[in-house]
């Protein structure tokens, strides 16, 4: 029998372009001039400036002679405030043409900038399901860790600052934030520092298992997910241990990409839910929030999907012969277990100094988080979320 709901019909959402390989980054100038970039806003944070990431960048827009200026003023776990003034920049130095190059951070600035860039009002105002009126200007996105995805999905995440006392994650998800062209070069994932390459790599990870094995999988989202899933079991012990690993950061770097494919098509699940209310209640970057409640998740939602987590199990080189289906499943969480533990990354709450007397305020939280409930493999009530969050202590 399929895993996935074969009886319904399927969504497959993608960038209208992806060029993929060593160097690609070399094509940003003449993928500008295609979509009529007469003037280029480079939108990115100062990490990346300081790694020198933007040299080939530079060297591409001079040799195919596009005028560009930077904005490399993005947070991480960008504000809001971030986007707005990014837009704000971009329509008075009269930009036609938006290309982010960064972490998901940027991705996601470049994507609501772009966005507002052509539409009115804040950020604030359009996130939620398809709420951006019309699409914003031509769009690039660059990744330059192996993680979010963000280059292949439709949504971006912002941090909501209106109630200073409650910040939260807010997203948007529209078909317009989708990039015309997304240039992955693995290349720029080299100089990405073994904790980031831990953290994102498992962000990808994530993204690629709740895809999988969420309510909403596709028979797309599925094929693409499960080359993700045993690519990174593979491959990022490896860009983790040698970040200058050739092989090891392109198949890195093709496995986050697919995995943002499947999940802007599949759907994610509870561990995003659990993982932005930690994010925005401690400004805990994504990645550890992510690692800080999967294994919690993931023993909770066995029971939803036993056969498709007994197939993660084997993507992630467990042997899953001669036991029962359940057995199986079970053993997928001792293969992240043991990955969180090979590469050195905190995975309990306790290990982020979290309160147990905090519980009740992260519940709270997470029911505003509870768009990713349906998608997710098992029901989740309130009641459920305190057990879950219990068990990742
Ligand atoms: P990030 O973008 O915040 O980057 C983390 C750090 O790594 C930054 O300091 C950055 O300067 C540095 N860095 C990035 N690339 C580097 C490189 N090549 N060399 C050296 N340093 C480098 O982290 P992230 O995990 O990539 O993105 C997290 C953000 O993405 C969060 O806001 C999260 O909510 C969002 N996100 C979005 C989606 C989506 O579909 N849009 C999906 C998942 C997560």
């Amino acid at each position: 029998m399929p895993d996935f709901p074969w009886q319904v019909q399927h969504n497959f959402f993608s960038p209208n372009k992806i060029s993929f390989g060593l160097g690609a980054a070399c094509n940003v100038g003449p993928e500008s001039l295609l979509l009529g970039g007469k003037k280029i806003l480079v939108v990115t944070d100062p990490g990346i400036v300081k790694a020198g990431i933007l040299e080939p960048i530079r060297e591409s827009f001079q040799s195919s002679g596009v005028p560009y200026l930077l904005f490399d003023r993005v947070e991480p776990e960008p504000p809001s405030r971030v986007v707005d003034e990014g837009a704000a920049y971009g329509r008075s130095e009269m930009c036609n043409l938006v290309v982010g190059i960064g972490g998901g951070s940027s991705l996601d600035a470049a994507k609501g900038i772009s966005a507002m860039m052509a539409n009115e009002g804040s950020i604030l105002d359009v996130c939620g399901p398809e709420r951006i009126p019309k699409p914003g200007v031509p769009l690039i996105l660059m990744p330059t860790t192996s993680g979010t995805g963000s280059e292949a999905t439709r949504a971006l995440v912002i941090t909501d600052f209106t109630d200073p006392r409650a910040p939260r994650k807010n997203t948007a998800v529209s078909s317009f934030l989708l990039p015309d062209v997304a240039i992955v070069d693995p290349l720029l994932t080299l100089s990405v520092p073994a904790r980031i390459t831990a953290d994102t790599g498992i962000d990808a990870l994530a993204h690629a298992m709740e895809a999988f094995t969420s309510a909403t999988a596709t028979p797309f989202s599925d094929i693409l997910a499960e080359k993700a899933i045993g690519w990174i079991g593979r491959y990022l012990p490896v860009a983790w241990a040698k970040g200058s690993n050739l092989e090891a950061r392109y198949f890195m770097s093709l496995s986050s990409t697919l995995a943002g494919m499947a999940f802007a098509s599949g759907g994610l699940g509870a561990a995003h839910a659990l993982a932005h209310t930690l994010g925005a209640e401690y400004h805990l970057a994504h990645g550890p929030s992510i690692s800080a409640i999967l294994l919690a998740v993931m023993k909770y939602n066995l029971f939803g999907n036993p056969l498709k987590y007994a197939r993660v199990a084997a993507l992630l080189g467990k042997n899953t012969t001669n036991v029962s289906d359940f057995q199986a499943a079970e053993t997928a969480v001792d293969a992240i277990r043991e990955l969180l533990e090979s590469l050195k990354i905190p995975h309990t709450l306790g290990d982020y100094a979290v309160p147990k007397t905090d519980i009740p305020k992260l519940v709270q939280g997470t029911m505003r988080e509870s768009r990713f409930f349906a998608l997710n493999p098992r029901d989740i009530s309130e009641q459920d979320l305190f057990e879950i969050y219990e068990s990742a202590f």
